[in-house]
């Protein structure tokens, strides 16, 4: 039995909308998927009534900071309905708004031609707008070569273009997923550029650890599963699937999870019978 705990769809920045997802992943032989959009379930709603050929957990990424990085803290088996989760989801997407018409705002400021409707225009999916569409929109109108050009001159962190992004706290994530019935994961430890911000979130209460990932190496699977077992936390993996061409992986099921490798999870989410 394979499973995959982690993978995105068009509810944000993956390439294939949920039906899409769960009918390839049965095909390529896995037994369960989780659907973990950045900000939002609504991939899991659309699915709802639908009734899948394997098992599909509800899931979330949520990005969340600490004060040395950011931190994705995913949601596992979350009731997507729950009144609390809804509530963030509606802030988190009203903030990632206003964030672009403040970015906009300071283009323009700038002497930019440039609206709002273009910038979402780029975007695959307006859950997951953010800095790279406002460089496409300025790619597409001339202003710059490619993507990378116009973030070196006006969007990176200390460009004139750009605008703080206000996410949850890590604590503010766990409690969300677990007032939801979820499972909080930190997910994958390898990419957290602070060694700190790594203990940080295992303080604040997390459920448990993604130690199989593709960005991870052996090295660092073993030492997550160790670090797992001393602190009892539970072990996931997934393969943070986006279909997006050039990026690994670009099927589901290429990197693929074996039950007994995450099996106290799989039974917390109920997918033991
Ligand atoms: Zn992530
Ligand atoms: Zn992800």
């Amino acid at each position: 039995m394979l499973v995959d705990l982690h993978t995105h769809t068009t509810f944000s920045d993956g390439r294939l909308t949920p039906v899409g997802l769960v009918s390839a992943a049965a095909r390529s032989g896995l037994s369960a998927v989780a659907i973990t959009d950045h900000d939002a379930v609504d991939g899991c709603l659309a699915l709802g009534a639908c009734a899948a050929e394997i098992e599909v957990v509800c899931g979330i990424e949520f990005s969340a900071d600490d004060e040395a990085s950011e931190i994705h803290i995913l949601g596992l088996g979350i009731g997507p309905r729950n009144v609390q989760l809804a509530e963030t989801v509606r802030v988190l997407r009203r903030r990632r708004f206003l964030r672009i018409e403040m970015i906009v705002d300071k283009l323009i400021h700038l002497g930019y031609d440039l609206s709002v409707d273009d910038v979402f225009q780029c975007a695959h999916s307006p859950h997951a707008v953010g800095r790279p569409h406002v460089a496409q929109a300025l790619v597409q109108k001339n202003y710059f070569g490619s993507v990378r050009e116009a973030f070196r001159a006006l969007l990176h962190h200390k460009g004139p273009a750009y605008v703080p992004h206000a996410k949850l706290t890590v604590r503010q994530a766990v409690d969300t997923i677990h007032a939801a019935g979820g499972v909080a994961i930190v997910a994958h430890p390898g990419l957290i550029a602070a060694p700190a911000s790594f203990a940080a979130a295992l303080a604040a209460g997390v459920d448990g650890i993604e130690v199989f990932h593709p960005q991870h190496g052996a090295v660092q699977v073993r030492q997550y599963s160790a670090l797992a077992a001393e602190k009892r936390l539970l072990v996931s993996g997934g393969s943070d699937f986006h279909a997006i061409p050039g990026r690994y992986p670009v099927n589901p099921g290429t990197f693929a999870i074996p039950a007994s490798s995450v099996r106290p999870l799989l039974d917390r989410l109920g997918l033991l019978k």
